[in-house]
């Protein structure tokens, strides 16, 4: 097969600012060549399989350097591969991404452009400024902060004498000369400046001020690199237009402890209020195979009356194997089918199958409740799940009727390197942290070592129910607020 670099842009920062195309071109790749101001989130996309080089690019600080990341465009694409170069913003702007095409285009390389959100347009935006407006800019100009040859200076002159937007890129490290040289030329020394950090991000900062203090106010605020440097009157907008800083978690740092491949659509919530969803993966699941009970539980579906699911994993590992026996779901016939809650009753849809039952809360205790007045001695209920579940369910059902528990799964804890949490912890900017299970403070305590409990007793712990706050609270820990509805959303509702 013939293989093709798709030079793609990421968009400022919000993952969710890449085209269709973009996305496209990510899904179907072989290889994804990325560097820092592109969201890593975007890799999450990508095939199971496909291979993530990182080329870095901090400003004066290359990983990798441009000639050898465009060898390595050329080579794998060579080899048949399909190529995503994933860059910050617009691949054209400031991007370096002309150069790439060129290279590729003089090796005979096949490739497409895809064009992305430049943060120089996109990253105001979010900061509640419009690049123009018909009252106080009809034109903006995008200006490199410095040129390839540092000993050669922007055309200040002209630059100065612009009425429309000035946005500098790269410019952190020459401000101060930036705003002397418009100064002198004849910017007036009052002319609006907003400095904007990580843009779109969910930890983005905006400092503002006018060109003869920005200087002082960006020390003193320490701001770093990368940044935009916006001038013009527009930056007043920003008092009406800052819908993004707004957002209700905005600023708030909010620690992930679910498993890995269970959290985007916590994060995702997280991310759409604005806040900073911090992942720290607590449990990892590990089906438990050769499962001979399950395997002969599914061949005799039809002799059981009940069937009990308690989570997403455990529906999904049940009809994995279902399916691998060669059954769908009509081999569930008109066994009454019960769904601890919601999330879990969505999962089951997924699979063709509509829970005939959800309790009203959702816990172990509230199935029982429901089930014990519907249950007769001659019923047959059959629980698929963790093998760490507690026990309470299928000791009271078995009080009532013939019930056949089976661990399907185990939660383990995976490996996680918590010195990003720490360094969090210790400059005191986590607000929140979320458990979603007993296992993820069991595990959670277990990865960040008692010694540590310490560091999280100021910091507020959110539940999504009474067991997990139990368990919270035997770690001698405080629960700042549990759920009321026992779900992510539930969870969510509490934070905000
Ligand atoms: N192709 C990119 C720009 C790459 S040059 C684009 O279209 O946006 C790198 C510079 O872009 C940085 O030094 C910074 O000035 C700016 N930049 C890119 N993304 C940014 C972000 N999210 N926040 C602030 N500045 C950003």
């Amino acid at each position: 097969m013939k293989g093709k670099v798709y030079l793609v842009g990421a968009g400022p920062g919000d993952y969710k600012l890449i085209t269709i195309k973009g996305l496209e071109a990510i899904r179907k790749s072989d290889i994804i060549v990325y560097d820092r101001l592109a969201n890593e989130n975007l890799l999450k996309e990508a095939k199971d399989e496909c291979e993530f080089i990182y080329v870095g690019k901090k400003s004066n600080n290359h990983t990798m350097k441009q000639v050898d990341i465009n060898k390595l465009l050329k080579d794998k694409a060579s080899e048949g591969k399909i190529v995503t170069r994933l860059k910050g913003g617009d691949p054209y702007v400031f991007g370096r991404g002309g150069e790439e095409g060129e290279y590729l285009y003089k090796k005979g390389i096949d490739f497409e452009v895809i064009p992305g959100i430049t943060s120089a347009i996109g990253g105001l935006c979010y900061a509640g400024i419009p690049i123009t407006n018909r009252n106080y800019a009809s034109s903006f100009h995008v200006i490199t902060g410095h040129l390839k040859d540092d000993n050669k200076e922007l055309d200040f002159k002209s630059i100065a004498s612009l009425d429309g937007t000035l946005v500098f890129l790269m410019g952190m490290r020459n401000l101060k000369n930036i705003v002397d040289k418009l100064i002198i030329n004849g910017k007036e020394k009052d002319t609006p400046v907003a400095i904007i950090n990580w843009a779109t991000r969910p930890y983005q900062r905006v400092v503002s001020g006018k060109l003869d203090n920005i200087v002082e106010i960006v020390k003193k605020e320490k701001i770093k690199p990368p940044s935009l440097i916006v001038i013009g009157e527009v930056v007043n907008l920003r008092d009406k237009l800052n819908f993004f800083e707004n957002k209700r978690l905005f600023k708030k740092n909010i620690v992930v402890t679910r498993a890995k491949h269970q959290n985007s659509s916590f994060i995702e919530k997280i991310n759409n209020l604005g806040g900073n969803a911090i992942e720290f993966p607590t449990i990892e699941i590990d089906e438990i195979i050769p499962n001979e009970k399950l395997a002969k539980s599914i061949k005799n579906l039809n002799e059981y009356s009940y069937i009990i699911f308690t989570s997403i994993n455990g529906v999904n590992i049940f009809f994995d194997r279902l399916y691998k026996l060669g059954f769908d779901c009509r081999k569930l016939g008109d066994l009454k089918v019960v769904s601890i809650g919601p999330s879990t009753a969505e999962a089951l849809k997924a699979k063709g199958i509509k829970a005939d039952i959800i309790p009203k809360k959702y816990v172990g205790e509230h199935i029982f409740k429901t089930l014990k007045k519907v249950l007769k001695p001659k019923d047959k209920v059959l629980i698929p799940r963790s093998l760490n579940a507690r026990s309470y369910l299928v000791d009271n059902l078995s009080n009532i009727c013939s019930v056949d528990e089976i661990k399907i799964y185990k939660t383990v804890t995976p490996k996680v390197d918590k010195k990003n949490l720490l360094e969090y912890l210790d400059k005191e900017l986590i607000d929140y942290i979320t458990f979603t299970s007993s296992s993820t403070i069991d595990n959670f305590v277990n990865i960040l070592g008692t010694k540590n409990l310490e560091k999280i007793k100021s910091v507020k712990l959110v539940s999504i129910g009474p067991i997990t706050s139990k368990r919270i609270k035997s770690y001698g820990l405080k629960v700042y607020k549990q759920a009321s509805e026992y779900t992510i959303d539930g969870l969510i509702s509490c934070i905000e």
